[in-house]
């Protein structure tokens, strides 16, 4: 299969651990992710007409500079900042997103050394494309394991335990409104008594960094799977419920936190140790809720060499497959992911805070919205053994990457010669 492939110039790409990259199935994904986002354009016309949306520019100065790099005058030019409805509330741009995520990756360059290593791609960077998703969560898992790798180094006592937030499952249309609460929940969480006690008149941090990121699953169930209660046994067995029941999360949105959080490791023999239930209870109150939420909290055993571990919190924000590979109807995957990509419109998914914030600082560590996504990790190319560079571009009739140029390296320099 591999032979054959290569012989017919489609990519394989393969990682440290022999196994190959998905690129084609992010790459598929991401265009199933288009369809869905133009279907929701045109769907949405009517709403957009009567909330009044209009695209909105901003005015920027352009300096004309001659060869000498003079300013010789100026222009003003309009730069489109997005689309508002008449209340200045910002929206989605669906329409536009679905363009790019279409082209998406269209366009890889790598550099064929021992494996390839790519150099240059085109991303989209909307918020939920496949594609865009998958290099934002090795962007994070890499950058949070060099966070880890200081803080190992400077703060020797700190130990980091995997603290998961919950709240119940909502239905789709209130995904925005859960978001909201969670979000502001992790705030008062943070700031709250129990975690900031005052010790001699002075505010004393329990938790002395910290990394989060937000998790939403969407559940594609009607009815309780083997698979499913093979999962959760215990709980299902309490409740009463056999496979074949109905599954009464069916259609709903599982917001949560996964995260990091340093302690000192003095922590657990000393009196501000908090049991899990006493997390449920801080959480619980933070969020407002009326109920005990599910919380898990969990001691890593990460001694050094082991941070890889702790940075696997990066987790996707959610999981395209729960979405686009399930039989679901079309107008079910537009109405979720009209709700998602709403909900998440301009909230931070990944953030660091105390300690873990000031290393991300030092490092100059962008957001992940921001980072570059197309060198995701700190490797270095050998030029001796750099052969050449591969340029793949996405093929719609074979559907498929297939090579659209090779640059023999040595040659290139002989040209030069
Ligand atoms: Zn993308």
């Amino acid at each position: 299969m591999r032979k054959s492939q290569e012989e017919n110039n489609i990519l394989i790409d393969i990682d440290k651990k022999g196994k190959i990259r998905d690129w084609r199935g992010k790459k598929m994904s991401s265009l199933s992710l288009a369809k869905i986002y133009k279907r929701i354009s045109d769907k949405i016309k009517p709403e957009y007409e009567r909330r009044g949306v209009h695209k909105r520019y901003k005015k920027v100065e352009r300096k004309i500079k001659n060869e000498a790099g003079e300013i010789t005058g100026i222009i003003i030019d309009n730069e489109p900042m997005g689309l508002y409805d008449k209340d200045g509330k910002r929206v989605v741009n669906y329409e536009k997103r679905a363009e790019n995520m279409r082209f998406c990756g269209s366009f890889l360059k790598f550099i064929k050394a021992d494996t390839l290593k790519l150099i240059s791609a085109n991303f989209c960077r909307v918020p939920l494309c496949p594609m865009c998703q998958w290099r934002k969560a090795m962007r994070v898992f890499f950058d949070t394991s060099k966070i880890m790798r200081v803080v190992e180094e400077r703060y020797k006592n700190y130990v980091p335990v995997f603290l998961t937030l919950t709240v119940r499952n909502c239905s789709v249309e209130d995904l925005s409104n859960n978001l909201d609460n969670i979000f502001s929940a992790w705030d008062a969480f943070m700031h709250s008594k129990t975690l900031r006690p005052e010790v001699k008149g002075e505010r004393k941090q329990i938790i002395k960094g910290w990394f989060r990121a937000l998790e939403i699953e969407y559940d594609a169930d009607e009815i309780i799977t083997q698979a499913r209660y093979n999962r959760a046994k215990e709980h299902y067995d309490r409740n009463n419920i056999k496979v074949g029941d109905k599954n009464l999360n069916y259609n709903t949105f599982h917001p949560h936190f996964h995260s990091i959080m340093l302690v000192d490791k003095n922590y657990f023999k000393g009196k501000d140790y908090m049991r899990t239930e006493e997390w449920v209870k801080l959480w619980r109150h933070s969020a407002k809720l009326d109920y005990d939420p599910v919380c898990h909290i969990q001691r890593t055993r990460t001694t050094k060499g082991r941070r890889e571990e702790v940075a696997e919190v990066a987790k996707y924000t959610y999981k395209d497959a729960e979405i686009l590979n399930k039989k679901l109807s079309d107008d079910k995957k537009d109405e979720i992911v009209k709700s998602l990509s709403s909900a998440i419109h301009g909230r931070r998914i990944y953030a660091y805070g105390g300690v873990m914030k000031e290393i991300a600082a030092e490092l100059k560590i962008k957001d992940a919205d921001k980072a570059d996504l197309v060198k995701v990790n700190d490797y270095e190319i050998n030029s001796a053994l750099a052969k050449m560079i591969l340029i793949y571009r996405w093929n719609m009739g074979v559907s498929n990457y297939a090579l659209s140029k090779k640059i023999e390296l040595a040659e290139k320099e002989d040209s030069i010669v």
